[in-house]
């Protein structure tokens, strides 16, 4: 039955590769997303600063010293630049693809971008790993989470041989909030996300004096993961890391 179900996948591709071929995203040359040569290039040694005042240079972007007495969250790894020299760069135009376009086939490339970055930095290997979530609305229009693919991907791979958990539905998205995008203001944007996030009972044990990788896709203040993070750590996880694929 496997067998059959795999064969009429190939060939489900095969059809559609044929119909609609596809080109890099980059440099068009044929068959991939983004081709082997374009996905090397982009950079993933960015220097890191402190995800909440972005003026000390930290490693792996832990947060600094002063920023720690207000905010809980223990820093953020951005894996990668958004714009270069004023352009938006290659990574930009694939998350673009991937979450307005609806390519979930994307999520490969990008995952693998957040693998890179997370392997060279020297944070540990999390206990766990954690989507920032969507509310329900926003993924019946979009049909995937975004950033729950991208935990799996880095699940499997970031420690091969070894079963780190995603948990999908650790964090609920209770309120339909406007876009962060939407918002300016990081006061008002702090005070759009108040109390969005809630944890179900069932995970508690699952994060309790963990080591919490927490994933989202692109950051603009932060602020989504800073309060995350605040719901995991009043709950009990010992360390919340976030990683993103750029800050906007
Ligand atoms: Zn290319
Ligand atoms: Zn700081």
């Amino acid at each position: 039955m496997f067998v059959i179900r795999r064969k009429l996948i190939a060939i489900r591709k095969e059809i559609l590769d044929t119909l609609f071929p596809i080109h890099c995203i980059s440099c068009k040359k044929y068959g991939d997303w983004v081709c082997r040569d374009c996905l090397e290039k982009i950079p993933v040694d960015i220097p890191q600063f402190c995800p909440i005042c972005k003026r000390s240079v930290t490693p792996d972007g832990k947060t600094c010293f002063e920023c720690r007495k207000k905010y809980i969250i223990d820093g953020v790894l951005v894996s990668s630049a958004y714009k270069s020299n004023g352009e938006k760069t290659l990574l930009a135009k694939i998350v673009h693809y991937y979450k307005y376009r609806f390519i979930s086939e994307l999520n490969i490339y990008l995952g693998e971008i957040l693998k890179k970055s997370l392997l060279n930095s020297s944070l540990p290997l999390p206990d766990a790993i954690v989507p920032v979530p969507l509310h329900s609305r926003r993924l019946r229009w979009r049909g995937f989470n975004q950033s729950e693919m991208l935990c799996y991907y880095l699940a499997s791979r970031i420690a091969p041989g070894l079963e780190i958990s995603v948990l999908k539905n650790a964090l609920i998205r209770k309120k339909y909030t406007i876009p962060q995008m939407k918002i300016k203001n990081r006061r008002q944007r702090e005070r759009n996300l108040k109390g969005v996030f809630l944890m179900e009972r069932k995970f508690i044990s699952g994060i309790k004096g963990k080591n919490i990788l927490l994933v989202d896709d692109i950051a603009t203040t932060g602020s989504t993961l800073f309060e995350c993070a605040k719901v995991l750590k009043k709950k009990g996880a010992k360390k919340v890391y976030g990683i993103v694929l750029a800050r906007e």
